[in-house]
């Protein structure tokens, strides 16, 4: 992309997830669903770009861990207290508005892992490599995938762990669909 493509995208992406339905820099900062980089270090922790004050609020039952809340006014954006989550993934496939992700950088020395809420079909399988998208859809980087779970609370919608390279983790939020015919059942 060129220098001035760059531009007009980067300025059309900061007017927020009210005009292009993908949260600005500026809005990821002052989300409380999002995780310290010193957290992500210690292991699987989840990161809620729920943004938007909408009335919802099932991720704060879904987490038995005390680690979400959204309190009495159900419009709050849900906070992410990061020294209670485990990781456990529950509240991913319990999100209807697909904003929750877990986060690794303790993976490996060069990949992390991210854990995300996929809706299409066909899944991918167990092994191999795919396009990594960011926020808004486009190609990143390569992903291996690493599990696919199908929770059976929430038919259709899988929880898929990718490995990426570390750089990416900030960017990385979901994968590329992929083509009928890599179909794997
Ligand atoms: S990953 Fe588990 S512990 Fe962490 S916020 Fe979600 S449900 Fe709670
Ligand atoms: S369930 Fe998802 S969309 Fe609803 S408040 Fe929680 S994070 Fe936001």
């Amino acid at each position: 992309m060129d220098k001035n493509k760059q531009d007009l995208h980067k300025e059309y992406f900061n007017l927020g997830v009210a005009f292009t339905g993908v949260p600005s820099q500026d809005e990821l900062a002052h989300c409380p669903g999002v995780p310290t980089e010193m957290r992500m270090q210690h292991g699987r922790v989840a990161c809620i770009e729920c943004v938007q004050q909408i009335p919802c609020n099932p991720c704060e039952g879904l987490c038995k861990f005390g680690a979400i809340t959204i309190g009495e006014e159900i419009t709050n954006l849900p906070k992410l207290h990061e020294d209670n989550c485990v990781g456990c993934g529950l509240c991913v496939a319990g999100c209807p508005g697909l904003a929750i992700t877990i986060l690794d950088r303790s993976y490996s020395e060069r990949e992390a892992t991210i854990d995300f809420p996929f809706e299409y079909l066909p899944l991918p399988a167990v092994g191999a490599w795919v396009d990594a998208v960011n926020r808004a859809g486009e190609v990143v980087c390569k992903g291996r995938i690493l599990r696919v779970l199908k929770p059976e609370a929430y038919q259709g919608t899988a929880v898929i762990c990718m490995a990426i390279p570390q750089e990416y983790l900030n960017e990385v939020r979901s994968m590329k669909r992929l083509p009928k015919q890599d179909r794997r059942e």
